[in-house]
């Protein structure tokens, strides 16, 4: 009490005044725990919910703080307190500013690579990559933007046009295909039909020389492998130029297209008749013996030389008759083709010396 008295005589204050100093001090320091606790609970709330952080074990270090301070009376033991857990949480601090930055960093390493992967990508359609470069572009611009929710937003809906744009190029590329296919499927019908024509001779329709000589060689070719019965009829019309002279020759024409048609009739699918050379015909009997062959043969004969052909734009008004001759030969062992030519033209000529429409075969000659 002296000693305060003292004091009083020398600061010039009164004891009220001491108490009402120290009353204040006990209010500011309240009020500063106070803020310390609320500016601790902003921390904790604003804290990013990582898992590489260990964010719950932070903010669980915060709240025990802010308990340990609201219950702890003594100053110097709050200050020790707050002075042990201030470099914790600096740290804390520190490391999430790091982990931003590094997810920054890939954000945009993700996205550079997106770009240029979607730039590099190879199409030969042209409006297909203008519309990836367009999104690449507007990719590239979503690196400028600061806030991760409108990144990833912008992002999400820059990933939708790409699905579209995809969707879109695989409908068109699905319909360009479909009409190549058509493209092929009508060039095939196109080749095909190409090959045929060039098989076979344009008046008359049947088989032309060069399919002749082709058919001929191959099957005798075989037959020198495994031996197998074929024959071959050469067919010459009668007295042809007189029907040139008498008639002119686009009559002449049709009648060679009838004799073929008439060949035609005779013989069967598996058979093989081609235009040898003007008004000469071929016939390949595969399997046939001679003795077949020359049966056939008198077939045909008999079949044209009995029918009558009505001539068009002919004055006469006489329906035509005609004939033809045929020779014929069969493959035998080590043939050729030209052999086998060689006898059925033969047998040909005897059976125009012998008085026409008729058959011979390579016996007749030899
Ligand atoms: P042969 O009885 O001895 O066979 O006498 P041919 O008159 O039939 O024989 P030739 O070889 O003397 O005459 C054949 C004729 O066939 C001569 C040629 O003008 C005619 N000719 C050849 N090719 C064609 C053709 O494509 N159209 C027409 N109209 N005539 C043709
Ligand atoms: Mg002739
Ligand atoms: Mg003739």
């Amino acid at each position: 009490m002296f000693l305060n008295f003292m004091k009083k005589e020398e600061d010039g204050r009164d004891t009220v005044d001491l108490t009402s100093e120290l009353d204040r001090s006990d209010r500011k320091r309240a009020f500063l725990l106070l803020a310390v606790r609320a500016l601790l609970q902003c921390t904790r709330e604003f804290v990013l919910d990582v898992k590489e952080l260990d964010t719950q074990a932070f903010k669980a270090g915060l709240a025990e703080l802010a308990e340990r301070l609201a219950a702890e009376e003594k100053l110097s033991r709050v200050e020790a307190l707050f002075e042990s857990r201030k470099s914790g949480i600096s740290s804390f601090a520190q490391r999430q500013k790091d982990y931003l930055r590094e997810r920054e960093t890939e954000f945009k390493d993700i996205i550079d690579i997106l770009s240029k992967a979607m730039v590099a990508m190879d199409s030969e359609n042209r409006d297909y990559n203008h519309s990836i470069l367009e999104q690449s572009t507007r990719i590239e611009a979503i690196t400028h933007l600061d806030d991760i929710k409108r990144i990833k937003q912008t992002l999400l809906q820059e990933v939708e046009n790409m699905r579209e744009a995809v969707r879109d190029k695989e409908s068109r590329d699905v319909a360009k295909i479909e009409s190549l296919s058509k493209q092929v499927a009508v060039l095939n019908t196109e080749l095909e039909s190409a090959r045929t024509e060039s098989e076979r001779d344009g008046l008359t329709g049947v088989l032309n020389r060069r399919t002749f000589d082709r058919f001929l060689g191959e099957l005798v070719e075989k037959n020198t492998v495994k031996e197998q019965n074929f024959a071959l009829l050469l067919i010459d019309i009668d007295d042809f130029k007189r029907i040139n002279d008498s008639y002119g020759h686009p009559v002449g024409d049709s009648v060679l297209t009838a004799v073929a048609n008439k060949c035609r009739q005779s013989i069967r699918g598996e058979d093989f008749l081609a235009r040898y050379g003007g008004e000469e015909f071929a016939i390949i009997l595969p399997g046939a013996s001679l003795r077949n062959a020359v049966k056939k043969g008198r077939h045909i004969c008999q079949t044209i030389a009995a029918t009558r052909y009505l001539l068009e734009g002919v004055d006469s008004g006489d329906p035509l008759g005609l004939t033809v001759s045929i020779g014929v030969s069969v493959c035998g062992k080590a043939d050729t083709a030209a052999a086998m030519v060689n006898r059925a033209d033969k047998a040909l000529y005897a059976a125009k010396g012998s008085g026409k429409n008729r058959t011979c075969s390579e016996k007749d000659v030899r």
